[in-house]
């Protein structure tokens, strides 16, 4: 038997729509680690009644940003569990200049950093009626249009740029998201597989 190390710490970005929550999953099965999801840990957070929904709900339903300092310490528990220690996909964390310098910090005092960041692209027609069918398909709560074009806004203005401090470190890759699911999941495998992180299991 191979033992892949991969210790892939990788993180997906893109807007709302982008499909990057149905990728980052099947991305970290393909190479052993596990997604971590933010809006996930918040949304069942909630679900639960447990104080840390009860601080975000509010918030989460207005499609506004949960504070750095919540968010930063929710994140840095999950990364604290041992299935993390190997690697790692974050979707949704980091979404703004405070946060990128609070993942920093963290992974900075264990001796790591982040190695791939995928730019998940889709125009913005797309992505919005993906939205509109999510929201028929799910019913979550912050998909209605108001609280869509809210949230993409804060994309726009908070998110996107985050994107230029990794560029400038050389580690994002940016993959087209148009197309079959398998099609992108493909896009995805063999940008990281350029950059020589080897799959623990067929996508
Ligand atoms: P989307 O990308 O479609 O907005 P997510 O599931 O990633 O959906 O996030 C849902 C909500 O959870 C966000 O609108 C926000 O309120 C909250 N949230 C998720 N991740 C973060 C984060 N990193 N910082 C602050 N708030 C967050």
């Amino acid at each position: 038997m191979t033992h892949h190390h991969t210790q892939a710490r990788l993180l997906i970005v893109g807007p709302q729509g982008s499909g990057k929550g149905t990728q980052g999953v099947r991305i970290a099965e393909a190479f052993g680690i596990p997604a971590i999801s933010t809006g996930d840990v918040f949304r069942a957070a909630v679900a639960a009644g447990s104080d840390l929904g009860q601080q975000v709900k509010a918030i989460i339903e207005a499609g506004d940003l949960v504070p750095d300092e919540l968010t930063s310490a929710v994140v840095r528990e999950r990364l604290s569990q041992g299935d993390a220690a190997g690697g790692f996909l974050l979707d949704g964390y980091p979404r703004n200049l405070g946060q990128v310098r609070d993942l920093d910090a963290f992974l900075e005092d264990r001796g790591e950093a982040l190695d791939a960041v995928i730019e998940l692209s889709v125009p913005r027609d797309e992505s919005i009626t993906r939205l509109s069918l999510r929201a028929q398909e799910q019913g979550r709560t912050d998909d209605t249009e108001e609280i869509i074009a809210n949230r993409l806004s804060i994309y726009e203005r908070e998110t996107a740029p985050i994107l230029e401090v990794y560029r400038e470190r050389g580690i994002v890759d940016a993959v087209d998201g148009v197309g079959s699911l398998d099609e992108i999941t493909a896009r995805i495998v063999a940008a990281l597989e350029a950059r020589g992180f080897v799959r623990s299991a067929a996508a």
